[in-house]
């Protein structure tokens, strides 16, 4: 009855890891137990980790651009890298162009989703929340399974301001969506990038100066508060620091649904490194900070406030950054073949968090808050065979022809990790083994995502004034 059984693995399961077999049937997840007999396919896994596919909520992947071009990573790339990584589920972007609907933008996207081999799910992008985008056609897209909308308090042409964010969650509200927010101060670092420039500091490393910890925790309040004015569920994007945090856990000991993500830039990179030769390889938004931000960014994960971390891979090849000014150097790094090694190399194998909590970080807790759990993110009957072999002991030098990706550098070159997938399974069939990925093209599968209780707003306004 099993077309695939692994045994003897140690399985992180929704109920902790557990030694036990692991019978796949259809796609899916058919049983655990302690001896399964038969099967079509046996895998020995002993000495190995059996882990859920890993769910990577915030991708930037073959993102159309208005004057025709793309993203440099494609959806058959981004699989790779993916596979590689014992990634198998991923949430990326659809853009919106200012002046533009959404609505050509998403079926365009899905199209382009369909040709790679990852299951995907999309955020929509918006940039500007018109009458007709906000009431015609972002309806039309949560009926297609669009449930997350992303907004950015910055960056030019994509910032909104704060009636504009207003909108976007009482919208989202009404709906039934999620909404994601890129947190930080756009005329505050407007004003402190004049100021660099005019004084001839145009380096990569004014990329951090430009954008210090406080813009950052000053749009985190602010992206709070207004969520907490109209009562809408909001996760806070790519948390780089402390203060940030904090904001995030007040919000959370005040009983608001505020979620925090991380990524390995923020627990692994430096605005340091932005000051050597090759700096431009290592700007991304927000700027990663300091050795001892890393610490405290772990403390909050420990302690929950920041309990999901993704990649934000946006993937640029060298020849894009080098040679410009460092605001006209794009932002974004690539990740998202180095996200689990790093995060169970720097987490579980250096005692940081558990087993347990590693799949939770980059699988579970992923898959629930984007409303794709349990088809996604968890070992259990009935759930999409989505597994990563995984050998604990195994030392890897991370290079860059190891993360598979469409561009020629990753940040993450010359480290050592300890913790490496050995094959990759999804919906149960082998897509990677020994770092070769066989997946066949055009077999991803979009996942359209319906209500679900995580988002529901609490009912509870300061004066109840949506209630
Ligand atoms: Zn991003």
């Amino acid at each position: 009855m099993h077309d695939l059984v692994i045994r003897g693995g140690l399985v992180a399961t929704a109920f902790g890891a557990v030694r036990c077999d692991v019978g796949v049937a259809g796609g899916r997840i058919a049983t655990l137990a302690e001896h399964i007999p038969g099967g079509e396919n046996v895998l020995d896994a002993k000495g190995l980790l059996v882990l859920p596919g890993g769910v990577d909520s915030h991708c930037h992947i073959e993102e159309p651009r208005p004057d025709g071009g793309c993203s440099e990573e494609s959806f058959v790339s981004a699989s790779r890298a993916a596979f590689a990584g014992g990634t198998t589920s991923v949430v990326s972007f659809i853009p919106q162009w200012k002046g533009q609907g959404v609505w050509e933008r998403f079926e365009d996207y899905r199209a382009r989703a369909a040709t790679g081999m990852l299951d995907h799910a999309f955020h929509q992008i918006i940039s500007d929340p018109t009458d007709a985008v906000m009431e015609q056609e972002v309806p039309r897209l949560v009926a297609a399974g669009v449930r997350s909308l992303k907004v950015f308090l910055t960056y030019e042409p994509l910032h909104l301001n704060d009636a504009q964010y207003i909108r976007v969650l009482e919208t989202a509200r009404r709906l039934g969506c999620l909404v994601t927010v890129h947190c930080e101060n756009y005329a505050a670092i407007q004003w402190r990038t004049q100021r660099l420039l005019d004084a001839g500091k145009i380096g990569p490393k004014y990329h951090a100066w430009a954008r210090p910890s406080i813009v950052e925790r000053e749009a985190t309040h602010r992206a709070i508060a207004l969520a907490e004015l109209v009562d809408q569920p909001i996760q806070i994007f790519h948390v780089s620091c402390e203060e940030a945090a904090e904001e995030i856990a007040r919000a959370q000991h005040r009983g608001l649904k505020v979620w925090g993500e991380t990524c390995p830039q923020y627990l692994n990179l430096t605005a340091g490194q932005m000051a050597r030769p090759d700096g431009a390889l290592f700007i991304c938004s927000p700027a990663p900070r300091t050795a001892e931000e890393h610490a405290r960014n772990w403390e909050m994960i420990r302690r929950g406030t920041l309990d999901v971390v993704s990649s934000d891979h946006c993937a640029f090849s060298a020849a894009a950054k080098v040679g410009i000014d460092f605001s006209e150097i794009p932002n974004g790094i690539p990740g998202l073949a180095a996200r689990l090694p790093l995060l169970f190399s720097e987490g579980v194998s250096k005692g940081r968090i558990t087993l347990e909590h590693f799949c939770r970080l980059v699988a579970t807790n992923p898959a629930k808050l984007m409303g794709l759990y349990p088809k996604k993110g968890v070992i259990a009957p009935g759930s999409d065979a989505d597994l990563v072999l995984w050998d604990p002991t195994r030392e890897v030098r991370l290079s860059n022809a190891l993360m598979q990706h469409a561009v020629d550098n990753t940040p993450y070159e010359g480290m050592v990790v300890k913790g490496w997938p050995v094959a990759t399974y999804r919906r149960g069939v082998q897509v990677m083994r020994d770092d070769v990925v066989t997946a066949e093209e055009g077999t991803g599968q979009y996942l359209p995502r319906s209500a679900y209780d995580m988002i529901r707003p609490r009912g509870v306004t300061p004066d109840g004034f949506l209630a």
